[in-house]
C-alpha cells in the first residue's frame, strides 16, 4: 500500500527561501496562490497582459507579472493554466527556467503524453489536489485539508519530492493526507475515472435510465427524481462509509434488487467496453484525439456539448429545481467547476 504523508512528514524549509510563480489564476491557481501566500511562501502570479484574471489576483493582494517575468524570478513554477494551453505557456517560459528550478503541475497529461518535453537540469514535479480549486481554498480557510497527490518526474536536485511535499503542505493538502504516485498513474487513472465512471459513465447511466422510464410511459418528473436527484443521496452514503454504508441504509428490497440487477446492467459487455476505454487512455489514442480536436477548434466537443444541454432531462430538471427547496442550498457558484 502507498504511504500517506501528513503535515509532520513535510518540511517547510524546502520552500523557505524560494519564490513560487503560480501561472494562471483560475480554479486551482487562485487557491494555490492564496494558500501559499498565507502559509508564508513568497508568491508571484503569472498572467498574460490584459488577462481577465488580473483584477482578481490584485484584489486578493497578490503581485502579478507576465508569465515570462514571473517565471524569470521564481525558483518554482507552478503551471495552473488549462491543460490545452500549457504547451504554449511552457514555450514562453522555458528559457527562464534555470538549473535547479522546479516546474510543477497539478495534472500529468502534458508530460505523460509528451506535449511538454521539459528541459534537463530542472526538477519536474506534481502536486495535485483531488478536488476543485474552490474547495482547496475554502478548506484551507477553515483550517482543514484537501487530499492530494505528489509525483516526481525529474529529480535534478535530489530534493524534488521533499519540495513537492512542502508545497502540498503549504496549500493545505498535507492536513488531510498526500499520496505518492507517478505522472503515468495519475494521468491514466484520472482520465479513466472521469470517462468511464465519474463523468461519462454516471451521466450515461442517468440519461439511459431516464429514457427507459419515460419511453415506457412514466412521467418525466418521476424519472428525474428516481435516476438523477436521488443519486446524490446514494453517493453521499458511499462517500462516507463505502458501499456497505449505502447498502445498510437502503431498504432490504433495494439491496436485493440492486445486488441482483446491477450486474445485469453493467454486464460483461460493459466491462469489456470499460477495458477498451482504458486501453485508449493507455495507448495515447484518447490523448491524440483530444489534441487534434483542440487544433481543429473543437467541432465534436461543441456538437456533443449542445446535444447534452438539449437533453430532455435538463429541461425537466431546471423546472423541478426551481420548484423545490434543495436547489438553493446545493447549487454551487458557476465557476466552481469540478475537475476530477
Ligand atoms: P482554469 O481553466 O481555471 O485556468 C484558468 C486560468 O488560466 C485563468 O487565470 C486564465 O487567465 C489562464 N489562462 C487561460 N489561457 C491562458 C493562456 N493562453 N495563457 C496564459 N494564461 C491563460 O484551470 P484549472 O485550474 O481548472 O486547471 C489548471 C490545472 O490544474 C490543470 O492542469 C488541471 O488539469 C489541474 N487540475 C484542476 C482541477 C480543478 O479543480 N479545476 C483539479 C485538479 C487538477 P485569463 O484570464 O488570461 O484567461
Ligand atoms: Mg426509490
Ligand atoms: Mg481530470
Amino acid at each position: 500500500t502507498q504511504p500517506v504523508y501528513h503535515e509532520e512528514d513535510t518540511n517547510p524549509e524546502y520552500l523557505a527561501d524560494e519564490t513560487v510563480a503560480v501561472l494562471g489564476y483560475g480554479s486551482q491557481g487562485h487557491a494555490h496562490a492564496q494558500n501559499l501566500n498565507e502559509s508564508g511562501v513568497d508568491v508571484v502570479v503569472g498572467l498574460r497582459e490584459g488577462s481577465a484574471s488580473r483584477a482578481a489576483a490584485t484584489e486578493d493582494g497578490l503581485r502579478v507579472e507576465t508569465p515570462t517575468d514571473a517565471a524569470a524570478e521564481a525558483d518554482v513554477v507552478s503551471i495552473l493554466v488549462p491543460d490545452t494551453v500549457q504547451p504554449d505557456v511552457y514555450a514562453q517560459i522555458e528559457d527562464e527556467l534555470e538549473e535547479g528550478d522546479t516546474l510543477q503541475f497539478a495534472h500529468g497529461f502534458n508530460i505523460h503524453y509528451g506535449q511538454i518535453e521539459p528541459k534537463s537540469g530542472i526538477d519536474v514535479t506534481m502536486v495535485a489536489p483531488k478536488s476543485p480549486g474552490h474547495l482547496v481554498r475554502r478548506n484551507y480557510e477553515a483550517g482543514e485539508g484537501t487530499p492530494g497527490l505528489v509525483a516526481v518526474y525529474q529529480d535534478e536536485t535530489g530534493d524534488a519530492k521533499e519540495q513537492a511535499l512542502a508545497y502540498a503542505n503549504a496549500i493545505g493538502c498535507a492536513r488531510a493526507g498526500v499520496i505518492q504516485t507517478t505522472f503515468k498513474e495519475e494521468t491514466e487513472t484520472d482520465l479513466f475515472g472521469e470517462q468511464a465512471v465519474l463523468c461519462g459513465g454516471a451521466t450515461a447511466l442517468v440519461k439511459t435510465g431516464y429514457e427507459v422510464l419515460v419511453d415506457a410511459g412514466y412521467s418525466p418528473e418521476m424519472a428525474y427524481f428516481e435516476v438523477l436527484n436521488e443519486l446524490k443521496l446514494i453517493v453521499d452514503l458511499m462517500y462516507e462509509g463505502g458501499l456497505a454504508e449505502m447498502w445498510d441504509s437502503v431498504s432490504d428490497t433495494a439491496e436485493f434488487g440492486g445486488l441482483t440487477r446491477g450486474d445485469v446492467v453493467v454486464d460483461e459487455q460493459a466491462r469489456e467496453n470499460m477495458e477498451e476505454v482504458l486501453e485508449q487512455v493507455q495507448n495515447g489514442e484518447f490523448a491524440q484525439e483530444w489534441i487534434l480536436e483542440n487544433q481543429a477548434n473543437r467541432p465534436k466537443y461543441n456538437q456533443l456539448y449542445e446535444r447534452e444541454r438539449n437533453h430532455d432531462i435538463e429541461e425537466v430538471g431546471e423546472r423541478l429545481r426551481e420548484l423545490f427547496e434543495w436547489a438553493d442550498e446545493e447549487t454551487e457558484s458557476e465557476d466552481e467547476r469540478v475537475e476530477v
